[in-house]
């Protein structure tokens, strides 16, 4: 009576979620304080004042239908040219206000993107350790997702690996860097090695290979590390991008597709994202939101904080002998579980109360992502709490 594969995914509840409610449970019997829950990806900076500021501003200055009205399908004018002109400025590209299609957030942006390129019989590939909703987002538009193994030393691209993976039927690269879950950013020497590659297989298969780059950290790096511009590398790129983490809106539901202008078939691959945003049913992204972002398009929540959090439990953890990259960006560390099997470590880790989850998910076993987006009291605290958890396995 109902399809079979949405009741699955609907009644399968995801393994974060499900840490996370316990952890609810866990705070009502031994209050918050006491709970050292590192297991969701929501940020915990405020947004930045400019964004509260904006909303009044244009809540007195706007009239309604401005305010609340749909907008055309691929978002106001005025915001995609503004958007367009400060990814210009600040990564030397030539978009255009047709290169940018305003969207519900970054998982918008790629269901949407996704459905664009889909033919019968494509895949698309994407990198452990990665984002497990990529799978729902491929499978749902009809397409076979590959993922690769990760590169548990550097957490880099494994190219010898991807080279052999890539088939006629790859119609795209799902890349993801800052990462989530391990928090490394792919170096330019990566990227540059990749696009060469990607390049040389699109020659030989007579296609394009669509590289969809999935950014939104983009804005969460530290110390001097660069990001690269995928656009800058590559011919035939996509930009799936938000505002949840740079501006902590995640519930507000604002990010954008940007288009490489030096695409094949630049203007019928826009068509195509326009025809998947209409089937998808988006009619148009948050017309209110939209006008926030035009208005704090280069602003930032307080970085600075997901810092000194990384600094604080990076450092702790290491001296304790936990093990795991140094992340350069996003909110999350990855570390080696102290046992082979990280289900049962993140199980004895609750006896301490740190939640934390298992890197199954995403594909990466033995592994565990501690989200630090939580205060730095809390990481303060619960430094003991991994300490104890260490002592266990060195007894
Ligand atoms: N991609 C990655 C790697 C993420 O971590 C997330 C959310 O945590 C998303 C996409 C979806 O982000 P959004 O809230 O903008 O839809």
């Amino acid at each position: 009576m109902f399809s079979e594969k949405m009741t699955s995914l609907g009644s399968n509840r995801s393994v974060i979620r499900e840490i996370a409610e316990y952890g609810w449970k866990r705070a009502t019997e031994i209050g918050r304080e006491n709970v050292f829950d590192f297991s969701i990806g929501n940020p915990n900076v405020p947004a930045p004042e400019i964004v509260k500021e904006t909303i009044i501003e244009l809540l007195n200055s706007t009239d309604s239908m401005t305010l609340h009205g749909y907008s055309s399908a691929p978002g106001m004018l005025c915001v995609r040219k503004t958007i367009a002109e400060s990814i210009n400025r600040r990564f030397g590209t030539n978009l255009t206000l047709n290169n940018i299609y305003m969207t519900s957030g970054a998982a918008s942006s790629l269901t949407i993107s996704i459905k664009a390129l889909t033919e019968d019989d494509d895949e698309f590939v994407t990198f452990a350790p990665y984002f497990p909703e990529y799978t729902t987002f491929v499978e749902s538009a009809g397409a076979k997702l590959k993922v690769l193994p990760p590169d548990t030393v550097n957490f880099q691209i494994d190219l010898d690996i991807l080279e052999k993976s890539l088939t006629p039927q790859t119609k795209g690269i799902i890349i993801n860097s800052p990462n989530n879950p391990s928090g490394v950013v792919y170096s330019e020497e990566t990227i540059k090695s990749f696009c060469v590659l990607v390049a040389k297989k699109e020659k030989e298969f007579g296609h394009p290979i669509f590289i969809i780059s999935d950014e939104p950290y983009r804005e969460l790096v530290y110390g001097n590390v660069k990001v690269p511009y995928l656009m800058n590398y590559h011919k035939n790129v996509i930009v799936c991008y938000s505002y949840s983490k740079s501006l902590s809106l995640p519930g507000e539901r604002i990010g954008y597709i940007a288009t490489s202008p030096e695409a094949e078939q630049s203007q019928t691959l826009f068509a195509a994202i326009c025809g998947a945003g209409r089937a998808l049913g988006y009619v148009c992204a948050p017309t209110l939101f939209q006008q926030v972002v035009e208005k704090c398009v280069e602003a930032t929540a307080d970085i600075s904080i997901y810092e000194r959090n990384r600094e604080i439990l990076y450092n702790g953890l290491l001296e304790m002998g936990y093990e795991g990259p140094k992340p350069d960006g996003a909110f999350y560390l990855f570390v080696k579980s102290l046992e082979e099997d990280a289900n049962a470590f993140c199980e004895k880790a609750k006896k301490y109360e740190l939640l934390l989850v298992p890197g199954d998910g995403f594909g990466c076993p033995g592994y565990v992502r501690i989200a630090y987006c939580v205060t730095t009291k809390q990481i303060e605290k619960s430094l003991p709490a991994f300490a104890k958890l260490a002592k266990e396995y060195k007894k």
